[in-house]
Parts: structure tokens; C-alpha cells; sequence
């Protein structure tokens, strides 16, 4: 079967081959449940593997298959799976255990193992081929009305992990009503995690670079979320004529934000999450002093996120199908390029960086 594989660390090796067809005895005790990849989602970690910045090959092979924004169909199931039937829709996540005690209790999206394994970026092949073959424990069921966005989820539970760990931390307050969230970032993470918010009824104001209107800048008003351009009116301006945030959510990938956000941005009691993956070695001066002193006595947090797990996973689900219910149409507005069958993929990460691009996807086949 065809599959993009890339031999990670090295720049442009990805390409169009074949390789052997999984078989559902991979998987042993008959658990295996065999998908048919119906689209797979790109993002920038699978631009910054491609051009060999990232990533790594499962152990005995001397390639890597890419793509871990998976949706597909299970078409056969082993004798011992009970949780799916063909046909189900699926998306698979994608962290694998390791070894730690986070990953034994099913939160490998926690691990303290120093090697990860995520599908499509760390020794573990990923879903842009035809099939995979996966256990049910890493499969989350979509329901056939989410057909046409599930390819988002992956990203979604990315977002919702980093807002269910706001909510998890802020318990320490016994009582935390947040009302105002800003979202640093107007991305695919960015716009996922305005939606996410806007569900749980916060007021959110997400700030992007560009001037508005444009699509991203529409997406977020349509949500009735405020978008604010940084081009237009600083963190700290705006801060200070509109108010300061309980929760702020950061998604820019430009690291610099997080220390501006820290002393400008956060009601005291906020909690700051970060989840862009900055692979740079960029340095800034900041006024260290007053961070510390506004984070000592303001009580606040802040806390980093990567990954998500089968929790989030489902969070997501529910997000995608009351956004779906709420703005009919919105999730497909951010399905910007599509690129059709593997054959076309080479040409998909061209569209990665394009202007007006929000999510990139291949039609890997059709349902
Ligand atoms: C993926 C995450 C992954 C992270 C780090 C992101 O692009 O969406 O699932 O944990 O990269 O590898
Ligand atoms: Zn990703």
C-alpha cells in the first residue's frame, strides 16, 4: 500500500512509497482493529519533520510514515474487540504508552519518559497510508454526523487538554468563576480553543496578528468572540483600557508573548497555559522582578501542555458536535485546502504556510 514516509533528520526525504499492508494479528490476543485512512490533517510539526528539524523512526526501521491528524473507518475488527464494528468512524490518538506510571494509567500524554511515541513524529508510524492497524484503547469513536470535521479532533484535543488543565489546577481556589479568557493566536489552535471556550460561556478576546477582516479575524467574531490585532493594539494597551483575563490560552508558536502575557494579561488568581512547541533558541530581556513580584502576589500560575489523551480526546468530541449545533458551518470554514489522494501530499505542505490557509488536509479516500 502507498504511504508518505520521510527519513526524519534529514530535509526533503519525505516521499511516496510502498509499504507492506499492516495486518490485524500485528496486534496479539485478536484486539487489533484495522482502519481505512479517509483523511489526515497536517500542521507545522509535520512541516518541521519534513524538512528535518524533528522526529524519529520506529525501532528496526530506517523510515517513518507522517501525518498525526488521523480520520478513518474501521473495516475489520479481531475476534476479541468489542468496542467497534466496521464501519465506525474513528480517529486515533496519538501518544502511546511508554513506561512511566502516567503512561500505565492511560495518560501517556503526561509522560516523564525522556523518548515519547506519537504517531507520525516518534517511533511510531502514522496515518498518512492507506490502513493502520490499532489497538481500540487508542481509538475514539465519531459520531457520523461529525464525518466531515472530525479531522479536526486532533488538534481540538490539543486545545481542550490545555483548558481541562486550567480547570484542573484552578480547584486549588476552591471557588473560580472565570468570566474573560484571551487566546494568543488565531491559528488552527487558536480558533479551536476560542470555540472551546465560547462553549464553557466564556467571554474570550483572541488576538492575532493580522488586521481585520479576514477569514481567521470573521472566524472569531462568528463564535461571538472578540478579535483583536496586535499589529493594531498591544497586550498591555489593550489590557489596560479593557481589562485583564482569568484564563489566557497561548498558541502564537513566537515564544516572546508568554513573557508579555505574564505581566500584562492575567487577573490576579489567572492561570496562563502554554502550548506552542518553539523549537528556536530566541532570547528576550524581560522585566524579571515584576513578573515574579505580580505572580507572588497575585497568586498566579501558569503551566505548559502538550499532548492530550483519551479524556480530552472526547472533550473534543462534545466541543466539535455543540459547535457543529451552534454555527452550523463554521468548523468546515476552517478546512481551507484540500489536496486529494497521497499522490498529492508532496504538494500539501506547500499550502502549509500559504496566506488565508488555515487547515490543510489530503483526501486520502473517500467514505
Ligand atoms: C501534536 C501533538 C504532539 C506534539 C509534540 C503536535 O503537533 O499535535 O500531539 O504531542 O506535536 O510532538
Ligand atoms: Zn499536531
Amino acid at each position: 500500500m502507498k504511504a508518505i514516509t520521510v527519513m526524519p533528520g534529514k530535509a526533503d526525504s519525505t516521499a511516496l512509497v510502498d509499504i507492506p499492508e499492516p495486518e490485524i494479528t500485528d496486534i496479539p490476543h485478536g484486539r487489533g482493529v484495522r482502519v481505512r485512512v479517509l483523511r489526515v490533517g497536517l500542521d507545522g510539526t509535520d512541516k518541521e519533520i519534513k524538512a528535518g528539524e524533528y522526529g524519529a523512526v520506529p525501532d528496526g526501521s530506517d523510515f517513518l510514515v507522517q501525518g498525526h491528524e488521523g480520520f478513518g473507518q474501521v473495516v475489520e475488527v479481531g475476534p476479541s474487540v468489542v468496542e467497534f464494528s466496521p464501519g465506525d468512524y474513528v480517529v486515533a490518538r496519538v501518544r502511546r504508552a511508554g513506561m512511566s506510571l502516567h503512561d500505565q494509567i492511560d495518560t501517556p500524554d503526561m509522560t516523564t519518559d525522556n523518548v515519547y511515541l506519537e504517531h507520525g513524529i516518534s517511533r511510531v508510524h502514522g496515518f498518512l497510508t492507506e490502513y493502520y492497524v490499532e489497538e481500540p484503547r487508542y481509538l475514539i469513536k465519531i459520531p457520523p454526523t461529525l464525518k466531515e470535521v472530525a479531522v479536526l479532533l486532533e488538534p481540538t484535543s490539543v486545545a481542550e487538554k490545555g483548558i481541562i488543565q486550567a480547570y484542573e489546577i484552578q480547584r486549588r481556589l476552591k471557588v473560580w468563576h472565570p468570566s474573560r479568557a484571551a487566546v494568543l493566536g488565531a491559528g488552527t489552535i487558536g480558533l479551536l480553543a476560542t470555540m472551546a471556550l465560547r462553549n464553557r460561556g466564556l467571554q474570550v478576546t483572541t488576538f492575532g496578528l493580522d488586521e481585520p477582516p479576514y477569514l481567521n479575524s470573521e472566524l472569531v467574531e462568528a463564535l461571538g468572540a472578540h478579535y483583536v490585532s496586535t499589529k493594531q493594539t498591544g497586550l498591555e494597551d489593550f489590557a489596560a483600557t479593557d481589562g485583564m483575563f482569568d484564563l489566557v490560552f497561548e498558541a502564537t508558536g513566537f515564544s516572546p508573548i508568554v513573557f508579555e502575557a505574564m505581566h500584562s494579561l492575567l487577573n490576579k488568581n489567572a492561570v496562563l497555559v502554554l502550548s506552542s512547541v518553539t523549537g528556536g533558541d530566541r532570547r528576550v530581556e524581560v522585566p524579571a522582578d515584576k513578573i515574579n513580584l505580580d505572580f507572588v502576589l497575585g497568586n498566579k500560575v501558569m503551566v505548559g501542555t502538550v499532548n492530550a489523551n483519551r479524556e480530552h480526546f472526547e472533550a473534543g468530541v462534545r466541543d466539535l458536535a455543540m459547535a457543529e449545533a451552534q454555527w452550523p458551518g463554521w468548523l468546515s470554514r476552517l478546512l481551507t485546502h484540500r489536496v486529494d489522494g497521497l499522490t498529492g501530499c508532496l504538494e500539501a505542505f506547500e499550502h502549509l504556510a500559504a496566506p488565508g490557509n488555515i487547515k490543510v488536509y489530503v483526501e486520502v479516500a473517500s467514505a
